[in-house]
């Protein structure tokens, strides 16, 4: 069973590959030691948000790891509580029960995820849309199971209504931060970004605790700091994107920054001959259906790369490139062609890239 994580690679990253490799590394037996630690490295795994997450460190300070699962394990409770529409008694969730339009008390956490995403939304045309939750939920990629028939086009104009960036705002006064919706049913569906914001939140945990070398990975959303137990860069994979073995398609070091990829080679389902994928295009209400089917960013926190790789995944190959290049975003994408797959790189990404192993590399044109 490739575990995914040789010294080559400190972690192979396509989130639902990641996941996959994850549970790798917890069928090998990883997730019930409370943490692994050999001479120069610390390790933890374990479950959350629906994926995996791991920490893994370089000559850590021996008085950091004193209670540092511990640790760990209550700041992802702390993210979950406050993110997660898959447990009924979160902040998100209430807040998304609640009827009316009197604005909502938030977490500072919260709020600067919500405001990021209205950001990378706005930037994005919509296409990156955090309400978009009924319609993810009405193709079964949310706590909903999957739906049994295709969903009408009178459900899809239904769930539609229910969404839109403008109907959500944050507000910020001296007294704290507010969520405020004029939709009573608006659903914020947090999903896309929850895995970058816990692991830049584990990223911080580890600084606070004077952990200077780390790796941390919550589903396919990495961070790193400081060289690898080898005292060389932690080196992070990009999977090609296909159903078979993980296989590296390029390696990058991060030098800091975070790191997510979004995919719709993985997390999807078929129906009726068609193959749906779980990134929804807020425009037509469906799974998309271009032949982009992987995007990579790389950005100074996790969070943000976690919240653009969606957005420029629903936008296609043309207009993600475009995006990309005016926002000077690093970026690597993966489309596929008749001949089979074509990558593509944004010129901020170079400055990241180890190995390239793509057949056809094309730079930004
Ligand atoms: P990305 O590729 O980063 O984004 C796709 C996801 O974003 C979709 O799954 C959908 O939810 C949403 N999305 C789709 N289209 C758009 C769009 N146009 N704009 C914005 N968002 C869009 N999963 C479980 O199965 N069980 C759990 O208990 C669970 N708990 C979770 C708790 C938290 C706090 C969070 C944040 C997520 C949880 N999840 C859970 C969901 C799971 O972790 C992943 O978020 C989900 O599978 C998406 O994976 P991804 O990161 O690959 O998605």
């Amino acid at each position: 069973m490739p575990t995914g994580f040789g010294r080559e690679e400190d972690i192979k990253l396509s989130k639902p590959l990641a996941i996959l490799a994850c549970i790798a590394l917890l069928i090998s037996g990883c997730d019930e030691t409370p943490s692994q630690k050999t001479d120069d490295t610390w390790l933890a795994e374990g479950k959350t948000m629906g994926t995996f997450y791991r920490v893994k460190l370089a000559g850590p300070p021996q008085q950091a790891l004193i209670g540092l699962k511990q640790k760990i394990e209550q700041q992802l409770a702390q993210d979950n509580f406050e993110l997660s529409t898959y447990q009924h008694d979160t902040l998100i969730s209430q807040f998304n029960r609640y009827q009316g339009n009197t604005p909502q008390a938030i977490t500072t956490g919260m709020a600067d995820i919500i405001t990021l995403a209205l950001r990378i939304g706005h930037l994005t045309g919509g296409a990156m849309d955090i309400t978009v939750g009924p319609l993810v939920n009405l193709w079964g990629f949310g706590p909903d199971k999957q739906p049994g028939t295709m969903p009408a086009q009178q459900q899809i104009d239904e769930a539609r209504r229910r969404i839109g960036l403008r109907h959500l705002k944050v507000i910020q006064t001296a007294e704290g931060q507010w969520l405020q919706k004029d939709l009573p049913d608006l659903y914020v569906d947090l999903s896309t970004m929850g895995e970058g914001y816990a692991a830049d939140h584990l990223a911080s945990l580890m600084e606070k605790q004077g952990i200077t070398r780390y790796l941390v990975s919550v589903g396919g959303a990495v961070k790193v700091q400081g060289m690898s137990p080898g005292g060389v860069p932690w080196r992070v994979a990009i999977q090609k994107p296909t159903d078979e073995k993980l296989d590296a398609q390029a390696i990058v070091d991060l030098k800091g920054h975070g790191i997510s990829t979004s995919g719709s080679y993985r997390n999807y389902y078929e129906m009726d001959g068609k193959r749906l994928s779980h990134i929804i295009n807020p425009e037509t209400g469906r799974p998309i259906e271009h032949k982009l089917v992987s995007v990579t960013v790389i950005s100074p926190t996790a969070l943000e790369a976690d919240g653009w790789d969606t957005g420029l995944m629903v936008l296609g190959t043309e207009k993600a490139q475009k995006l990309a290049l005016e926002q000077s975003l690093a970026v690597y994408m993966i489309t596929k062609t008749d001949q089979g797959f074509r990558s593509w790189m944004s010129p901020q990404f170079r400055s990241f890239l180890l190995s390239d192993n793509s057949v056809q590399a094309l730079e930004h044109p």
